[in-house]
């Protein structure tokens, strides 16, 4: 077994050094998860329903806990945190009314009786990425669970300390021994062993579109099932019929939110040509009002990137004669800080049409309703985005008409537990969280019952 340190980006201190797991621990916790599914499974409804009530009242109860974990491990502002915290929470509460729920249905049919079962899958391998530690781990293996599936988690290598932590909770919480199994370990050992292990019976992955690809080209190799939510970049449209002084004064935290490492940041602010200079005013002092710094601090809205390495590849879309609108301040010496950056680049430049996944944003002028569409569609990607006008039917057409899976008009919400969430095109398959989630941890069976006539 090797060890990794956990850093604190924000004064790269060293916080605990983890064991990772090799393939034998894989395959040990997959067998023993295999075994406590089946005893899961067949438990009363409402007795799973009760044990995650009691996994999320756990929760609750540690919410500082966690938060704090947060803090420490991923650099996140200490509100942002509780609210991580209390979203694990809220999760779990709502998919704990599934189990008495997944009802199957009942079809007419000449000569007897069908009905279909909503049958769990079996095992479920979850595996999160660094930004959004806690909360991501929830919407898979929450849902899952309430289906009557086992889950193994495996959390990113910079951020495990809040899954380990859940992982405990679970079993403080009286859910059965291996039936939520946290295992740390790297993408290419632990991660590559859910996708090829047989009793993995599904895969939800959350990651980079790279990643996601390979997993999804390895499960094709036993028809495994995967859920992917992947990149994004997402569009901030700015038509000149609305609220400017709302539009700029919300779009750094539409984008900045988490240092830009947000699979729904908006990284690119469309503006109408007519108010572009108009909105650049109003946007500067907004980006420079970002408060970035010491984490744990209230008043905080940014904190640092997560990794040297990460603060490295940010950087690298700044460099010297980068065409730079204005930035805010960030904190200097130990700790990976980046300022909040707004670029105006040609529509071409690689800052517009890759994810950076850090605070840097980039605004560009549009032309018309159809010119600000196509721009927003231009990209791989199809995630999330806002919209910003007063014209009722205008905000109805170009939701209709962009490529992306989670819009909001006149805000930048993305993400609630009872609505759906997941990407158009390269950024993802399938829809995690809304009423609809546990039925991608089910298989349905249908059975047909022959009934004789009556004598
Ligand atoms: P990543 O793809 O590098 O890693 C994600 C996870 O996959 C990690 O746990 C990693 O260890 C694991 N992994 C790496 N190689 C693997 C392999 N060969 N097989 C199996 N697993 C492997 O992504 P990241 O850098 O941790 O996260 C940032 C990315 O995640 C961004 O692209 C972001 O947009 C995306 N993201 C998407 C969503 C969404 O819901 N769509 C949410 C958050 C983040």
């Amino acid at each position: 077994m090797t060890s990794s340190e956990v850093i604190n980006p924000a004064t790269e201190e060293v916080l605990r050094t983890v064991d990772l797991l090799d393939v034998g621990g894989v395959d040990d916790a997959v067998a023993r998860a295999k075994s406590a599914q089946r005893t899961w499974a067949r438990l009363a409804p409402a007795e799973r329903a009760a044990a995650l009530r009691s996994f999320a009242a756990v929760v609750d109860a540690h919410i500082d806990e966690l938060a704090a974990l947060e803090v420490a491990n991923s650099g996140h502002p200490i509100g942002s945190a509780e609210w991580e915290a209390g979203h694990v929470r809220d999760v779990l509460q709502f998919y704990s009314a599934s189990p008495e729920r997944l009802s199957g249905k009942q079809i007419p049919v000449a000569g007897g009786l069908d009905v279909t079962f909503n049958e769990p899958l079996g095992v479920v391998g979850v595996i999160t990425p660094w930004n959004f530690p806690m909360t991501i781990a929830a919407w898979g293996f929450a849902p899952a669970l309430a289906a009557g599936n086992a889950v193994v988690l495996k959390p990113a290598e910079w951020t495990p300390l809040t899954s380990i932590r859940l992982g405990e909770l679970a079993v403080e919480a009286g859910l059965p021994a291996d039936l939520f199994q946290v295992l740390p370990g790297r993408g290419s050992v632990v991660g590559e062993r859910f996708v090829t292990h047989p009793d993995v019976r599904k895969i939800v992955f959350t990651g980079s579109t790279e990643v996601g690809t390979r997993v999804m080209a390895g499960a094709a190799a036993q028809v495994k099932r995967v859920t992917l939510e992947l990149g994004g970049k997402s569009a901030n449209i700015v038509f000149d019929d609305c609220d400017l002084e709302k539009a700029a004064a919300t779009a750094p935290y539409g984008v900045f939110d988490n240092a830009g490492q947000d699979c729904c940041a908006r990284s690119r602010i469309l503006v109408q040509r007519n108010v572009y200079d108009r909105f650049m005013e109003l946007l500067e002092p907004a980006v420079k009002g970002v408060k970035v710094g010491d984490p744990a601090a209230r008043d905080t809205e940014m904190g640092p990137l997560v990794s040297k390495k990460h603060w490295q590849s940010v950087a690298s879309y700044v460099s010297d004669d980068a065409p730079v609108a204005f930035r805010g301040t960030a904190p200097e010496g130990r700790g990976y800080w980046f300022a909040p950056t707004v670029l105006t680049p040609q529509r071409t430049d690689r800052t517009v049409t890759e994810e950076i996944f850090g605070p840097v944003v980039t605004v560009l002028p549009f032309d018309d309703e159809a010119d600000a569409v196509a721009l927003a569609n231009d990209t791989p990607y199809g995630l999330s985005g806002s919209i910003w006008t007063e014209n009722l039917s205008r905000a109805v057409r170009v939701s209709r008409a962009l490529e992306s899976g989670n819009l909001s008009v006149n805000s930048h919400s993305s993400v609630r537990y009872n609505t759906p969430f997941g990407g158009f095109k390269q950024s993802g398959l399938g829809r995690e969280l809304g009423p609809d989630a546990p039925l991608s941890f089910t298989e349905t069976k249908n059975v047909f019952f022959a009934v004789q006539e009556a004598p």
